[in-house]
């Protein structure tokens, strides 16, 4: 079932080894639950294929020697590889792309089904012409369910044919060349069977001790007549295979669908994995009932997500592609779940599999489309809150204080040691001193409860956590006695580049305006908390945090008296930026052509990026991003600063000339800022490259580790937040339409405190309507005028 819309596939027509990694992330299907690139049927780990079925906050430990020390490592597990099938001709050896020649080639992401597609015909050097079929799906209505039909037409001959299938645990994590170096194996033998047709297989990992259960059943056709053909098998350590045997007549299809159950140790509500599995396989029904199932889902997602745009095509279909991407990272099986997205998605090994701050930048889609999902998303931070109070107290300060990246148990995994692929050598990593982490959890709560209105939630789990995280950074700041100004140090800001002082052997900068600012203003989050709560909340909440009238006093005082530099109109993003040195940018630009990894460069010429003036994202530039200006405004104004549009513009074009772009993450936000300073042209230039950056892996080579699942998710929010004009902030839906000229057209779907809006957007006119909801007035503003709707009314209100 290929798809003909191009605006609803990913489509790819042409075998190319090199990019095949990179087609494969971008290929993934998943549910949430697991997430499996889209490695061909037949491939194993090479240079051209990296098979990888990743299950949410499945990771292990191990230990690996660089140089003379030990180095732990948590690494998302690539488990066993459910995918495995391949076939020969009698007498000839088993397929392989590359040894024949490619008549036709088709592979297809099908995003309105959620199914992936290939297609291939292929002349064997034996001059025999194969057509071979596969199409797959990881359930999205049995989170534990996937199957693959894989089909067989010999076109020109007759002969026996051999399928192969395998449950393959044989493999280690090599998914991130700069990782090859670490301890990498994690699986574990337990054991394996062959039950008639049907595989087992039973694995362990090796420290966090997980049992992962992978079943497969088949059934085979020939010519949709079901057929009982001869099979051998095989049970080697951590792989079981079963080959049947059929004879086929030219022009005939053979197909064998593959019918898969994975569980683990680790998933709630089951007795044990193995009974579970075998429970599911014998309740699976076909494969056509489970494809249709999923897909009939996906429809019913995409009714609710989709953003359609007239005008542009290419953007529609990316859109599509970033919105199907988060869907695949997290769906309604997270209710079940104990795991937030990895930073890189469940398509690749980058980064580990761990949860960064990323996570600010999708939240806004679940929060609109889905709030459950967010619930459950925040539910991972929350369970983990012990663990960041622990973390806090080891560094001697009060409250909760969470890691920089984030796997299973909530422990601070940021490596200290990192690879420089420019240089070939280890280096110290400091990046776990970006504090602003915690800045990034409470901000999801926050934004959350904003969103949704769910006051029940809130006061349950999310007010607890802003306010420990609030006591953390209250304990972290000092008061300057010449100044009389907090201070906050040892902290590193989003600009990654920067770990320490020149000269200084510590690491760790100084009064990073982002996170002085964000902390200001999540002391008045705290201080609202503390006054909406009801009152048992408020106690129980005080007790429990020990939160005294003094601290609270203390933490206005905070607010008020947090230090930023400020120098000729430009915000320092640290205590002494604004003094380094200046970057000659044209001289690097002409020498390396790509500079976004700057410090990779400087560190393998022997320099450091501490002693430039040198961003690796946006840094100060990112507070406008997070928080809406009149918001920053007031902040600042509060800390006895004035800010206002006029100094945004300078700053940004002060920073924006010293920001390499290396990551992602920069590309979105300053395609944000720049529509807020109402620099459309710029902003949609931004856009457009935040668009490519996966589907075309404009950082050459890191999509296929893993999609930038915070990109995508921006560029979701983007469209509402500064083209439509969507502004949650207030406590009505405002809308301000901004639409990009060459857009004719936007139609989309959102929620906000439980009622759920349509909203038509052409260049003329703005179309809203309440589709359902608890309220029976909702006020809505539309540039700068007030309205009311009731559930089923439609309001037009012209914009020329
Ligand atoms: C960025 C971080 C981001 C991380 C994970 C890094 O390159 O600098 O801001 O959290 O990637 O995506």
């Amino acid at each position: 079932m290929f798809n003909d819309d191009p605006l609803w596939t990913l489509i790819y027509n042409e075998f190319i080894p090199e990019k095949e990694k990179h087609t494969e992330a971008l290929c993934t299907i998943g549910n949430g639950y697991l997430g499996c690139r889209g490695a061909f049927e037949e491939s194993v780990s090479s240079n051209h294929h990296y098979p990888g079925t990743y299950i949410a906050g499945l990771y292990n430990r191990r230990i690996s020697k660089v140089g003379d020390r030990d180095i732990e490592n948590e690494d998302f597990v690539n488990c066993p590889d459910w995918t495995f099938l391949n076939f020969k001709i009698s007498g000839d050896s088993w397929f392989d792309i590359l040894k024949g020649e490619i008549l036709n080639y088709k592979k297809q992401l099908n995003l309105y089904d959620g199914t992936l597609l290939r297609e291939i015909r292929f002349r064997h050097n034996s001059g025999n012409i194969t057509k071979i079929q596969s199409i797959r799906c990881v359930s999205m209505t049995k989170a534990h369910l996937a199957a693959i039909q894989y089909r067989l037409t010999p076109e020109n001959y007759s002969e026996k044919i051999y399928i192969k299938s395998a449950l393959k645990g044989d493999i280690k994590n090599e998914g991130v060349e700069r990782y090859k170096q670490l301890n990498q194996l994690h699986l574990q033998a337990k054991s394996g069977s062959i039950d008639g047709s049907t595989l087992f297989l039973e694995v362990t990992t090796a420290q966090s001790n997980i049992t992962i259960v992978e079943s497969a059943k088949h059934t085979l056709f020939l010519n949709e007549n079901l057929i009982s053909p001869i099979y051998t098998s095989a049970n080697y350590d951590r792989y079981v295979e079963i080959d049947f045997e059929v004879d086929a007549e030219q022009g005939d299809t053979v197909s064998c669908e593959k019918i898969v159950g994975i569980y683990t140790s680790n998933d709630a509500g089951i007795d044990s994995p193995s009974q579970a599995v075998r429970e599911l396989l014998n309740a699976s029904g076909t494969f056509r009932n489970i494809l249709e199932e999923s897909s009939a889902k996906w429809h019913s997602i995409w009714e609710e997500i989709d953003i359609e745009l007239n005008g542009d095509d290419r953007t529609q279909q990316i859109l599509r592609v970033h919105a199907y991407n988060m869907m695949v990272c997290a769906s309604f099986f997270n209710a079940e779940i104990d795991a937030a997205i990895p930073a890189r998605g469940l398509h690749g090994e980058a980064y580990r599999g761990h949860v960064f701050w990323d996570e600010m930048f999708m939240f806004p889609f679940f929060n609109v489309h889905f709030p459950d999902i967010s619930k459950s998303l925040l539910m991972y931070r929350y369970r983990r809150l012990n663990a960041a109070r622990a973390y806090a107290k080891e560094y001697g300060y009060c409250g909760a204080m969470f890691p920089w990246q984030s796997g299973s148990d909530g422990r601070e995994e940021t490596q200290i040691v990192h690879l420089n692929p420019k240089s070939g050598k280890w280096g110290d990593d400091y990046s776990s001193l970006q504090r602003h982490i915690s800045l990034a959890v409470a901000y999801n709560f926050w934004v959350y409860f904003k969103t949704t209105g769910d006051s029940d939630f809130y006061q349950d789990f999310g007010a607890e956590v802003l306010l420990d995280i609030t006591k953390f950074w209250v304990s972290k700041c000092k008061r300057n006695p010449e100044t009389n100004r907090y201070e906050i140090d040892k902290v590193m800001g989003p600009n990654e580049f920067h770990e320490m002082v020149p000269g200084a052997t510590e690491g760790g900068i100084k009064d990073n305006a982002y996170t002085n600012i964000l902390v200001a203003w999540l002391i008045g989050c705290a201080q609202e908390t503390l006054e909406i709560v009801d009152e048992n909340t408020r106690r129980r909440l005080r007790d429990t945090l020990s939160i005294q009238e003094g601290d609270i006093e203390k933490w206005d005082d905070v607010a008020r008296n947090l230090n930023i530099i400020v120098k000729n109109d430009i915000i320092s993003q640290y205590d002494g930026f604004l003094d380094l040195d200046e970057l000659d940018w044209d001289h690097y630009r002409k020498k390396y052509g790509s500079i976004g990894r700057m410090d990779r460069i400087l560190k393998a010429e022997g320099k450091s990026p501490d002693d430039y003036q040198l961003g690796k994202q946006a840094d100060l530039i990112m507070t406008f991003f997070v928080l809406p200006l009149p918001i920053v405004e007031s902040v600042l104004s509060q800390m006895g600063y004035t800010f206002n549009r006029d100094l945004l513009r300078k700053n940004y074009d002060y920073y924006i000339k010293r920001t390499s772009h290396g990551s992602t993450l920069s590309l979105i936000v300053h395609s944000y800022v720049a529509a807020l300073l109402g620099d459309m042209e710029t902003s949609i230039d931004w856009y457009d490259k935040s668009l490519d950056a996966d589907i075309h892996d404009i950082q050459g080579g890191t999509t296929q580790e893993g999609i930038h699942a915070g990109l995508m998710g921006g560029t979701l929010n983007q469209l509402l937040t500064a083209y439509v004009g969507l502004d949650l902030w207030k406590d009505h839906v405002v809308i301000n339409p901004r639409l990009p000229k060459k857009w004719r057209s936007c139609a989309f779907k959102f929620q906000f405190r439980g009622t759920k809006y349509t909203v038509t957007i052409t260049q003329e006119a703005i179309t809203v309507c309440v589709v359902s909801g608890e309220a029976e007035k909702n006020a809505i503003e539309i540039n700068n005028h007030m309205y009311t709707l009731t559930i089923g009314n439609k309001l037009t209100v012209q914009l020329t």
